[in-house]
């Protein structure tokens, strides 16, 4: 753990005349379309600090996108991680195995919802998780289209590019993308058209609807949905739409996929968001906080579903690394020993209490969602159209950045500014934080 104070420091302009230097060697080096929120280059990073080269320290509100959920030097995670370092690197799991990896699977078949017998098979990133549980559903079922929804993001492969919503950074130009997938309306209370009330119930209708009508429920191999959804603004599905899909996948043999990527390893207050209305999806992809901020993902899920890849069909070079293995078995330590649920639950009181404040003085906040440490605000122009204000979500980001306070944006409109701390940062600076984005919302 490299111990850096948990402190805001701001000592050069944002970014400093090191990341300028380095900036200007990525930009003739590093292949354009590969961006960065920020081009501050960074020294150190733990708890809730990121040290840049040049000696300044931001309040961590991005976890690497939800990555860095126990702390980017977290302590477990590099004793665990360097132990294994040292013993061996990679014999690849296809060759010869090691243990690690079979005490990465037992641990997410205890942690994910179910008592059901359950497998896993480990990968690098998420999407290549999600395109395993594709693969697995299909193999199972013997079917071929993937339903998924508006504003679902899944990935940048060519398939999970197809089962990703927006165009605009994510697919103009990349196509053609895979054929099978379907998508369907999602329950986005805050934009619903009759409004949130009765969002849940008619936006599942229309969904199932939509299914039955284009494609047919014994032509679906998979339903995949993130339980909140992540780029997509984070918006938590209106009450009972879950359950209904759920209960509508179970009925007509489909298999049902959350894709947790993001909202999984105690990030909403649980260890995965879909155990909010208590569904137990077929499979559970998850990746991003599993490992500390190792490169590795998973697919979980029923036995017998797991089971009906043929052997030698689902793998990988370097899936399931032995060290990413290792700091994943050092993050779920962590996240033990520290409750960060519990820490996930306590950051949602205070940001929610510190947002909804900030809402009475501000009409630029249309809504405030999210839950535990995946806390969102979504910006307007005007709160009876909803118009929304993408300018002033970059206008905010921006302001943040330059005060020493890490922001990301997200949303289909691009209008949602996200708030996704390390769940192991500090109140003070949590609330210091917030102070930074109230200072800025009055400024802009
Ligand atoms: C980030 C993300 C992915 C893709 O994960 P990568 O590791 O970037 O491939 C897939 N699904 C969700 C919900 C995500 O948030």
């Amino acid at each position: 753990m490299s111990a850096i104070p948990q402190e805001r420091r701001v000592v050069t302009a944002i970014p400093g005349p090191k990341s300028q230097e380095l900036q200007a060697r990525r930009l003739s080096a590093v292949a354009g379309g590969v961006g960065s929120v920020l081009p501050v280059f960074t020294a150190r990073a733990d708890g809730g600090i990121i040290e840049d080269v040049d000696g300044n320290r931001l309040i961590d509100f991005g976890s690497g996108i939800a990555v860095t959920t126990v702390g980017a030097s977290a302590e477990a995670v590099v004793r665990r991680a360097s132990a294994q370092l040292a013993e061996f690197t990679h014999t690849c799991f296809m060759v010869t195995p090691y243990e690690g990896y079979v005490e990465v699977c037992e641990a997410l078949a205890e942690l994910t919802p179910g008592d059901h017998a359950k497998k896993s098979a480990l990968f690098n990133s998420g999407a290549e998780a999600v395109e395993n549980a594709v693969k697995i559903a299909r193999a199972y079922t013997g079917r071929q289209a993937v339903v998924v929804f508006d504003h679902g993001y899944h990935g940048r492969t060519n398939l999970t590019m197809a089962l990703t919503a927006k165009n605009m950074p994510y697919k103009k130009g990349f196509g053609p993308f895979a054929p099978e997938v379907y998508r369907v309306p999602v329950a986005y209370g805050y934009r619903w058209h009759t409004g949130p009330d009765n969002c849940g119930p008619e936006a599942a209708a229309q969904a199932i609807d939509q299914i039955t009508k284009q494609i047919g429920p014994d032509g679906v191999a998979a339903i995949v949905i993130e339980p909140v959804l992540g780029e997509g603004g984070f918006i938590e599905p209106a009450k009972g739409f879950l359950p209904a899909i759920a209960r509508f996948a179970e009925d007509n043999g489909i298999v049902f996929v959350a894709d947790e990527i993001q909202s999984g390893f105690c990030r909403t207050g649980q260890w995965f968001a879909c155990e909010d209305e208590g569904i137990v999806p077929d499979l559970i992809t998850t990746a991003k906080g599993i490992a500390g901020g190792l490169p590795l993902s998973a697919v979980t899920g029923r036995a017998e579903i797991m089971d009906a890849a043929h052997a030698g069909g689902l793998g990988g070079t370097y899936g399931g690394n032995p060290v990413a293995c290792a700091g994943a078995l050092g993050a779920i330590e962590t996240m033990r020993e520290q409750d960060l649920n519990g820490k996930a639950k306590r950051i949602e009181e205070v940001m929610k209490g510190r947002l909804s404040a900030m809402a009475e003085k501000f009409d630029v906040i249309g809504d405030i969602r999210g839950r535990g440490g995946m806390i969102a605000m979504e910006l307007v122009k005007d709160r009876t159209t909803k118009e929304p204000d993408a300018e002033a979500a970059g206008a905010l980001a921006r302001a943040c950045h330059a005060a020493g306070v890490l922001v990301l944006t997200c949303g289909t409109y691009g209008n949602v500014l996200r708030f996704l701390p390390p769940l192991v940062i500090g109140e003070d600076l949590l609330n210091e934080g917030l102070d930074v984005i109230e200072a800025a919302l009055a400024a802009v």
